[in-house]
Order: C-alpha cells, then sequence, then structure tokens
C-alpha cells in the first residue's frame, strides 16, 4: 500500500521549499523570450474570496504553462490600497485606514500564498506606502508640466453618503454613486482635472490589440464621438439682438424634414418669443419642468413631453417657417439647449409628433419606398427626397453636401461633440496620496518640486468625512512654506482618485525597488506591454480606459516608446452561489481557506478551472469540488499504486496507448494556449479513465509506453496542480523540479486519428468516398456522409428514408 494522498501536507511543504530556492524568481537576462502576464491586482477590501480565487489559479496555471513552455515569465502580485473602501471599512471599525490595509495586506498575502502560485514575492507593489505613492505624485507633477492636469472650477457629480466628488466614470447610469448606490448631485466647486479628452479620438482606437469586442465597442461609446453639423435657423423676424437659434444634429442629411424645434424650457429666448396667447401654458410647464430632476428629464424611458410657445423659426434650406416648442428633455446645459425635430426619421421625434399631431415629413427613402406614410421614423439610410437640389443623394453622401452647402453659404458648419469629458481627479478624502501643490498669495499655484517628493500623508489627520478635505484641519500638513518666494503658503488638500494609483503599477512590477524614478527604463523596455491582461469586464470604462490614457500621456511626455499598456486583455466570467452573484454584503461569499484546509489548493484550483469556460464562469458546487479531489486522488494512485502482473503490453496496446498520450499533450497544449482551461480537465480526466483500464488489464509493469504516459500525465498537470505533480514527480523518481521541465511536445504521427476511407452508398451503389477518423461515432458518420454535396444532389431537399451504418466501413442511404 502507498501513502494516502495528503495535500495539506503536501502542499505547505512545496510552498516552503519553492520560495526558499528563489524557484520562481526571474532576471531580464534570461536568453528566454519574456512573456509579461498580469492579474488585476487585489483591493485590499479585507479576505480574498472564492472570486478572487477565480480571478488569480487559472491565470497562474496559463503563466506556469507559457513557463515551461520555454517564456521568461513576468506574473506579479501586489496590492492596490489606497481609496475610499479601506476608508470607509476603517471609519465603521473605528481603527486608522492605515492599519486596517497593512493588516488586511498581511492577510490576503497569507491566503494568496496558499494558491500555490509563481508570484516573486520580493516584486510586491502597495499604492499606499510612500515609496510608492512618490512616483504618483511625480507623475502628478508631469502631467502638470506637460498641460495635461489643470485646475478649473466645474460643476462636479457629489455623492452626499461618501462626501466627494465622483469621476463621470463612478456614476452609473442611473446616476447614483458606484460606490454607495446614493442619488449623486451637481455642485460647484474648485477641482484637480486631467485632459483625457485631448486622446479622445486614439482612445476609441484599438489598433494592434487582442481586446475583447464588447471592452472595445463599452469604451467607443464611452468617448462617444458623433460627427455632425451645427445649424443656424433664422429668427430675425422678432427684431431681436439674436438673430438666429443654432442646433447640433448628426443628421444634417434630414434637415429638410424638420417639421418643429424644441428649446430647453429655460432657454432665455423663450420668454422673449413666446406668443401672449401662450404666455400662460408655457409658464405652468416651465414651472413643471422646473421640478423634475435632471435624471428624469434626460430618461429615455419617459414619454416626452412639450407645449407650442407660438413663435416659429425659418429653416434657411428651404425657406419654412417651423414651430417652436419647449420640451423638458431638451436640457440647457447640454449642446445648445435647442433641437430640430425630424419627425420622419428619429423615433421620438415621431412619437411627439403623433401625440401633438404635427406633421411627419419623409426625407430619407428607404428602398422600395413609394410614397406611403410611416408608420414608425425611419432612423435608417436610403436617399434624399423632397430635399431640394439634394434629392436623389444617398443619405451618407448627403450629409457632407448639406455641411459643404451650409458652410458656403454661411448658414452652419461640420462639427464633431465628444460624450468624453476631462477626468476630475480630486477626491475631499483622506485615504489618497496627497495632490503636491502649494497655494501661495504672491506667486499663484506652484507645484512641488520633485526632490521634496513624496508629500506625505499625515498620519494624525482627523480623517471622518466632513464633506471637505480632512486634510485641510490638519495645520502640521497645510501650512508649508511657497518653494518659489518662500513666504508661508497653504497646500492643495484634495487627494487623487485612487485609479490614479492603478494606472501605472504595472510599470513598478519591472523593477519595484528602484529609487531614481517610478521605473528602470532599460526594465520597462524589457517587459512592457503585458502580453496578457486578465480581470473582469466592469473596469472597461473606468480602470482600463484610464490606464490606457495614463500610458499615451507617458509616450508623448517621452517616458516610455509605447502607446498601450495591455497587448491581449481576457476578462474572466463570475463564480454564482446559488443562482446569485457572490457578494460580502449579501453574505454569501465562499471563503477559500476552509475548501484548502479540506480538500487542497489543487483540488479548488483544478475545480475552479473546471467549472465552465473561464469567460462565463459558473455555478459553485461543494459537491463538485469533492469530485475533483476525488479525481486527483484517482491520479494519485494511477502514478504510484504498484501495477500487477509481469505480462507484456503487447505492440498494439503499446502502440494505442502512445497515441492517446500524444493525443491529450495535444488537445491539454492547445486548450491551455487558448485559456480553454474546463475542456482541458476534461481531457485530462478521459486520459485518466483510458490509462485507469489500460492498468487493470495487468499488463503494464515493464512497458515503455506506460511510463511515458505516467510522466506525461503529471507534466500536463503540473500548471494546474503543481504541488500534486511536484509531489508525484519527486516519487516516480525524477530530480526536483517538476516545474522547470520543459512541457511535453507531441509527435504529430503518434496524435493523428487514424483515419478509414468512409465509403458512401446511395441506394446499395457507391457514389462518393471520404476519409473519417478511425474512432468516428455512427451519428456523426451519418451527418458527414447527409452533408457531402454529392449527397446532397442526389437527396434534392428530400428527407433520406433509411440510413445504415457499417462500422468502419461505409454509410448506405436509402431514398
Ligand atoms: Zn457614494
Ligand atoms: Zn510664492
Amino acid at each position: 500500500m502507498i501513502e494516502k494522498y495528503n495535500p495539506s501536507e503536501i502542499e505547505p511543504k512545496w510552498q516552503a521549499r519553492w520560495q526558499k530556492d528563489n524557484l520562481y524568481s526571474i532576471n531580464e537576462d534570461s536568453d528566454r523570450p519574456k512573456l509579461y502576464e498580469l492579474t488585476m491586482f487585489p483591493y485590499t477590501s479585507g479576505d480574498l474570496h472564492i472570486g478572487h480565487w477565480y480571478a488569480m489559479s487559472p491565470a497562474d496555471t496559463h503563466a506556469r504553462f507559457m513557463r515551461m513552455k520555454g517564456y521568461n515569465v513576468l506574473h506579479p502580485i501586489g496590492f492596490d490600497s489606497f481609496g475610499l473602501p479601506a476608508e470607509n471599512a476603517a471609519i465603521k471599525r473605528g481603527i486608522h485606514p492605515f492599519k486596517w490595509t497593512m493588516d488586511n495586506i498581511v492577510n490576503m498575502r497569507r491566503q494568496l500564498r496558499t494558491i500555490g502560485a509563481i508570484y516573486d514575492w520580493d516584486r510586491e507593489v502597495i499604492t499606499c506606502l510612500p515609496e510608492y505613492y512618490r512616483w504618483t505624485q511625480w507623475f502628478f507633477l508631469k502631467f502638470w508640466e506637460a498641460g495635461l492636469a489643470y485646475r478649473a472650477k466645474a460643476p462636479a457629480n457629489w455623492c452626499p453618503k461618501c462626501q466627494t466628488v465622483l469621476a463621470n466614470e463612478q456614476v452609473t447610469a442611473a446616476g447614483e454613486c458606484e460606490r454607495c448606490d446614493t442619488p449623486v448631485i451637481r455642485k460647484d466647486l474648485e477641482q484637480w482635472f486631467f485632459r483625457i479628452t485631448k486622446y479622445a479620438d486614439e482612445l476609441m482606437q484599438h489598433e494592434g490589440i487582442d481586446w475583447p469586442e464588447r471592452v472595445k465597442i463599452m469604451q467607443r461609446n464611452w468617448v462617444g464621438r458623433s460627427e455632425g453639423a451645427d445649424i443656424s435657423f433664422d429668427i430675425s423676424e422678432y427684431g431681436l439682438e439674436q438673430k438666429e437659434i443654432r442646433i447640433f444634429t448628426t443628421r444634417p442629411d434630414t434637415v429638410f424634414g424638420v417639421t418643429f424645434m424644441v428649446l430647453a424650457p429655460e432657454h432665455p429666448l423663450v420668454e422673449k418669443i413666446t406668443a401672449p396667447e401662450c404666455k400662460k401654458k408655457v409658464a405652468e410647464y416651465v414651472d413643471w419642468a422646473r421640478h423634475q430632476t435632471e435624471i428624469d428629464r434626460l430618461s429615455t424611458e419617459r414619454e416626452k413631453t412639450g407645449v407650442f410657445i407660438g413663435a416659429y423659426a425659418t429653416n434657411r434650406l428651404n425657406g419654412e417657417r417651423v414651430p417652436i416648442w419647449i420640451g423638458d428633455y431638451v436640457l440647457l446645459s447640454y449642446g445648445t439647449g435647442a433641437v430640430m425635430a425630424v419627425p420622419g426619421h428619429d423615433q421620438r421625434d415621431f412619437d411627439l409628433a403623433r401625440k401633438c399631431n404635427l406633421p411627419v415629413k419623409v426625407v430619407i427613402a428607404p428602398e422600395g419606398w413609394n410614397g406611403e406614410k410611416f408608420e414608425a421614423a425611419h432612423e435608417g439610410p436610403g436617399t434624399m427626397v423632397n430635399s431640394g437640389q439634394f434629392n436623389g443623394l444617398p443619405n451618407e453622401e448627403g450629409k457632407k453636401a448639406v455641411i459643404a452647402f451650409l458652410e458656403k453659404k454661411g448658414h452652419g458648419k461640420g462639427t464633431v461633440t465628444y460624450r468624453l469629458r476631462d477626468w476630475l481627479i480630486s477626491r475631499q478624502r483622506y485615504w489618497g496620496a496627497p495632490i503636491p501643490m502649494v497655494y501661495c498669495q504672491t506667486c499663484g499655484i506652484v507645484a512641488v518640486p520633485e526632490k521634496d517628493l513624496p508629500v506625505l500623508l499625515p498620519e494624525d489627520a482627523e480623517f471622518k468625512p466632513t464633506g471637505e478635505s480632512p486634510l485641510k484641519y490638519c495645520q502640521s500638513f497645510v501650512n508649508t512654506a511657497c518653494p518659489k518666494c518662500g513666504k508661508p503658503a497653504k497646500r492643495e488638500t484634495d487627494t487623487m482618485d485612487t485609479f490614479m494609483c492603478s494606472n501605472w503599477y504595472f510599470l513598478r512590477y519591472p523593477s519595484p525597488k528602484y529609487a531614481k524614478g517610478p521605473f528602470d527604463p532599460a526594465k520597462v523596455k524589457y517587459w512592457m506591454p503585458v502580453d496578457l491582461y486578465t480581470g473582469g469586464v466592469e473596469h472597461a470604462t473606468m480602470h482600463l480606459f484610464y490606464a490606457r490614457f495614463f500610458t499615451k500621456a507617458l509616450r508623448d511626455i517621452g517616458l516610455i516608446d509605447f502607446g498601450e499598456p495591455f497587448k491581449r486583455l481576457f476578462n474572466q466570467g463570475t463564480i454564482i452561489l446559488n443562482k446569485q452573484k457572490m457578494s460580502k454584503s449579501r453574505g454569501n461569499v465562499v471563503n477559500p481557506d476552509n475548501l484548502v484546509a479540506e480538500h487542497g489548493a489543487d483540488a479548488v484550483r483544478a475545480y475552479l478551472m473546471f467549472i465552465g469556460p473561464w469567460d462565463q464562469g459558473g455555478d459553485w458546487n461543494d459537491s463538485g469540488l469533492v469530485g475533483m479531489a476525488r479525481w486527483l486522488n484517482r491520479v494519485w494512485a494511477l502514478a504510484l499504486d504498484e501495477a500487477a502482473g509481469t505480462e507484456p503490453l503487447g505492440e498494439d496496446a503499446e502502440k494505442e496507448l502512445r497515441h492517446q498520450t500524444h493525443k491529450t499533450i495535444k488537445k491539454v497544449h492547445d486548450d491551455l494556449e487558448r485559456l480553454h482551461f474546463n475542456t482541458m480537465l476534461a481531457a485530462l480526466m478521459e486520459f485518466t479513465n483510458y490509462l485507469g483500464k489500460v492498468k487493470e488489464s495487468g499488463r503494464v509493469k515493464n512497458s515503455p509506453a506506460w511510463t511515458e504516459a505516467i510522466e506525461t500525465l503529471v507534466l500536463l498537470l503540473a500548471p494546474t496542480a503543481p504541488h500534486l505533480a511536484e509531489e508525484l514527480w519527486e516519487r516516480i523518481g525524477h530530480a526536483y523540479s517538476v516545474h522547470n521541465q520543459s512541457f511535453p511536445v507531441w509527435k504529430a504521427e503518434l496524435a493523428a486519428e487514424e483515419e478509414f476511407t468512409l465509403v458512401i452508398q446511395i441506394n446499395g451503389k457507391v457514389r462518393d468516398k471520404v476519409m473519417a477518423p478511425a474512432s468516428i461515432s455512427e451519428a456523426d458518420a451519418r451527418e458527414l456522409a447527409l452533408n457531402r454535396e454529392k449527397v446532397k444532389s442526389y437527396l434534392n431537399g428530400r428527407p433520406a428514408a433509411k440510413v445504415l451504418y457499417v462500422p468502419r466501413r461505409l454509410v448506405n442511404i436509402v431514398i
């Protein structure tokens, strides 16, 4: 009898050995090709839960696989540790955010070690420590010098609960705080911004990077570039100083279809041009609109409303007088506070026109249109009609032609607008990197000199949120000398958005202890860009967006020579428990510690990878984990149990065994390369089932093919179950370490499926022949035959009356 598989004994043993030997430490002198594989670093919110393991263990498996394939792999880990969640948690518990955060790091580090990953702990990065945030501040100064950071008074998103401003990216579509779901209000404040809009066009381009389509779409929509025209409508008939209303439209091709215009109820013109008989109704509507929230007014779900003000504007393209309405869905703060309405080609305008009996005019004819009335707006392409000299133009061409005409006449111009706004980075909270600026009565805004960095976050500040930065009340922090004239001056008391810290952590890992700058340029040149970045899709318009902006800015400042930080991006799915997303607030979080103690880290790793395709996630189920642990036990026994019998396996059986081994190598290799962990594990299970049967035959004792099969199984399993593989590798008589072995290579002629010629008969006559794998199933053979072009032409659309299959020989189709 062999010893039992005991993960709680072997896992800590090997983790200690790997660490003692620095097995996974790496350097830049290697003659292997470099590979930078990065998992989004965890936030220091407390315990790691199974969702963290789901992000980290498949990533580690892939990194280990690439390491065995001969790459010099950097797969580091660190902690994202500044910001609101840590501060709020600390306040709730009455402890200092620094203590709360560092205690969490100690615990999370311990948990992370149990995964058995190849993290090189000497490269750990912690964003809330001065040796890191010193450089976060340094980058701020570089942005300031480059004109990419500026201070301005602007309406800001204010969360009354978090008591701080939020970036647009941190406000949900429902207008709520992304962290606490409180409705966000607007407040005019002096704030620091980064000029991210300078990169709007470039941020929409994802050329040369391999990213999921949906993330690219989310980023493009976030930038929200729209091309269109500014068009002037004439109101000179009212004898006012203002002679025109300017509107922006993305559809200048439909300008002949304008049947009314809509102004924001608070538009200053309303009072001046409203007809006397409409005044009462208009005043009532304006008053009503004033009491609606902006969110309600912009809601696309809500029915549009409006009233006629008894005034007209002239459409300069066709001379038509267009009635002017007011409607609460038009906001004065967006664009010009006026829109043109084209009910024929905009569904929302169509709905309002129907409701208010306004005319619908067709100016873009869909294909095959014969002059009939529209039952709904036609928003798609077509040919311009009822549009004067533009009739007959395809509408896309028409857009350009109308703009050219407007520009020639001086009645408008082509313009581009963006939804993207500059990134607001000031936070009125304690737990962040202080913004390194000083206000002097004489010199104005002065940057802290680089040699005086870091501007340390004072430990003794009262950090409870009051709506103003807590640093404001910390006299020892606020009062300083002006770096320029030396007179008394005051420090900026806002801290930076924590997304600023995660903008560059991937640049720090290549030289985490470098003191002469944020990174050693030679090392960044060697490792960057990140070859594979894995993490959640929820970061699409925040971290992943900001980090791209930051990288492009650093390129233009001349600090790096690339503009995209992450070559390939992969978003893992989520682990669900009882049909619910795991979350701390629901209290349905699975803690990995107990599972690791009971079943071993290798079983947890393998089970998470088996649960479903990695990009989709799956349902957590304890019995599934037990099943995985059982399978690892079978692998153990298969490799170590003494084989019975002494008879040889025989030539054919040896050949088949080698075929199965090499076929499995190819499958596991290809699946690992594509991050298809679940099918990789299914193939390994199939292989072990097969090996189990071979072993039962009692003929494997002196078989070289059997020895090869078991060695291969251990090597193929090494990236997924690193501890078990290390232990087995030693026990079957090999030198330490399995993780320094090359990944097995299959021999094509052995991996290839044996094939045979499948004869296809129709009514007993041979009509076709095709090569098929020897292992083809009856169903696949029938399908293969029925899908042949020749067979289809004989069938001519009719179903076959009967299909007969003779294994490894023929299919006979009876018509
Ligand atoms: Zn909030
Ligand atoms: Zn000064």
